[in-house]
């Protein structure tokens, strides 16, 4: 990869800026590098990430140094300047597969080969974790020495020590490769073989979220992130709902929440660095006690804002308190225009029942209103997306109505997206649509949307969802077409160049019956 002469990236006054909800040493004997493959801003609003920071820390002495893609040259710790090449062990965090660039752009900045078979024993064991290594790690296989599975409370135990007991490469994988939790390529060499009993993914259990010490909370209060000087507490994992095309519901387990007086515990502790909370999960609303919970947020003085709520849990009690908060955006996911084509995506929720929750939503007052919807979705015709326009004309008639005695006029967005049939999903048979039927979709939408004063749209790329869709089905064969990409090829040449390869994974479906080859992965 052709290296630039580039300035480093200090990160002085950003340091100065974070407020650490419990002081962090950076003096323990071990250190691991934990790397987000993106910017500062998206990285620190990851609960994820902040999570291991404060379980590393957790353990006895281990320190943990953060390094973003911010800047150009060799990548430097957040916490005091050091370069990532002089760490034992670098730790990524990789949630989305568009990141899979950043994660061997950073490598290469760093000076560490890019595949592991490169790498000596001066370089660090590179370790992937996060959402991606469970939906698939194989397109990763080439680059990581050790994927991380499930749960960072149930793999630390077991990663730290080793890392700090071990001293080769080699003889990490290979301690690693014979524990449950851990993907370690050269020894597994999955592509081919059926379920292994040791490729388990170690999700944290409801046992577990019922003992203290298992709620993630932010770690560092920020301004510089998304979710700027935000407190994230997490409520629950997985979803009461199986929509097919969802991996958080198939892939995290069943629903289960965070005890109460954990999350009130964690408010209270938030109060010494922020005024701001968040709540977060894949189903906020369907905590038991989430009203009872906001009020008390209220009651201390936050400003609270949480992550979409699912349609059926919008109740009046939920609404009042996130309003009284100073909240005026709310966050829906109706997927869909059509009933029965969301009662085949699993979500029998009926058009009635979202304009009821929208009418309940701007009769309480709020302004902004997103919609988040699905194209592409198995059997969907023109009819159906010409249901999306309707469902949200309808919304729109809704907000006027009941905003007019306010003299104000709101406001809604509608996201577009593409259906990426994922790995581990109800649908991870099914093929993206072709672009010919893809085109005209996207094209009524934005004509039927764009018309509507009051109304914007952001669609997604039908490049970006083939992209993501190749790179989350994949197996290890990808690796060259991902460093060209991270060398600066565009999406759009890569796409047309390697169409032999990447087009029949991408847009024809797997017959029931065929193994799939991400299959080797299993719930622990
Ligand atoms: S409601 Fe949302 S989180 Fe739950 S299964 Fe459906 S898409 Fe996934």
């Amino acid at each position: 990869m052709k290296r630039r002469q580039r300035e480093e990236h200090s990160w002085h006054e950003t340091r100065a800026a974070e407020r650490p909800v419990e002081p962090f040493s950076t003096q323990g004997r071990h250190a691991l590098a934990l790397a987000y493959a993106n910017e500062y801003r998206i990285g620190m609003s990851s609960l994820a990430l902040q999570r291991v920071y404060e379980l590393v820390h957790e353990e006895e002495d281990w320190t943990c140094h953060r390094f973003f893609t911010d800047g150009d040259g060799m990548p430097l710790s957040v916490e005091d300047d050091s370069p990532l090449n002089a760490f034992g062990a670098v730790a990524f965090s990789i949630s989305f597969e568009e990141d899979y660039v950043n994660f061997l752009r950073l490598l290469d900045r760093a000076g560490i080969p890019l595949r592991r078979e490169q790498r000596s024993e001066h370089d660090p064991v590179v370790i992937v974790g996060g959402a991606c290594a469970m939906i698939n790690p194989l397109p990763l296989a080439e680059f990581a020495d050790v994927f991380v599975l499930g749960a960072a409370e149930n793999l630390l135990p077991v990663l730290l020590p080793t890392l700090a007991e071990e001293r080769t490469r080699e003889a990490v994988c290979e301690r690693l490769a014979a524990q449950p939790g851990y993907f370690v390529p050269s020894h597994h060499h999955p592509e081919g073989q059926a379920f292994s009993p040791k490729l388990v993914k170690l999700e944290l259990s409801e046992n577990a979220m019922r003992r203290p010490g298992h709620l993630p909370t932010t770690a560092i209060v920020t301004p510089h992130t998304e979710f700027s000087n935000k407190f994230l507490i997490e409520m629950s994992r997985g979803c009461p709902e199986k929509c097919r095309y969802c991996w958080a519901t198939f892939g995290m387990g069943r629903f289960r929440w965070h005890p109460t007086e954990f999350i009130l515990a964690a408010v209270e502790r938030a109060r010494a660095v922020t005024d701001q909370l968040g709540f977060v999960a894949t189903a906020v609303g369907d905590h038991p006690d989430i009203e009872m919970i906001l009020r008390q947020a209220n009651t201390l003085g936050f400003r609270t804002a949480v992550s979409s709520v699912r349609i059926p849990a919008v109740t009046d009690g939920v609404l009042e308190a996130l309003f009284a908060s100073g909240d005026r955006s709310i966050t829906l996911a109706p997927e869909t225009g059509s009933d029965s084509l969301r009662e085949r995506l699993n979500k029998p929720i009926p058009n009635q029942l979202v304009l009821d929750k929208v009418r309940l939503i701007f009769r309480q007052g709020f302004t902004q209103l997103k919609l988040y919807f699905l194209v592409g979705l198995p059997g969907e015709t023109l009819e159906d997306v010409e249901a999306i326009v309707e469902l949200v004309a309808a919304c729109r008639r809704v907000m006027l109505e009941e905003l007019a005695p306010t003299g104000v006029i709101g406001h809604i967005h509608v996201g577009a997206n593409i259906l990426i049939p994922k790995p581990y999903t109800g649908w991870q048979r099914e093929a993206m649509e072709a672009p010919a039927k893809l085109k005209p979709k996207i094209a009524l939408l934005k004509r039927g949307l764009g018309a509507m004063p009051n109304v914007s749209i952001g669609a997604m790329s039908i490049r970006q969802a083939a992209w993501q869709t190749f790179l989350s089905k994949s197996g290890s064969d990808a690796a060259e077409i991902i460093e060209a990409a991270a060398r600066g090829q565009t999406i759009s040449s890569l796409l047309r160049r390697h169409a032999r390869v990447i087009e029949p994974l991408v847009y024809e479906a797997a017959p029931a019956g065929q193994r799939l080859r991400w299959q080797f992965l299993r719930a622990g």
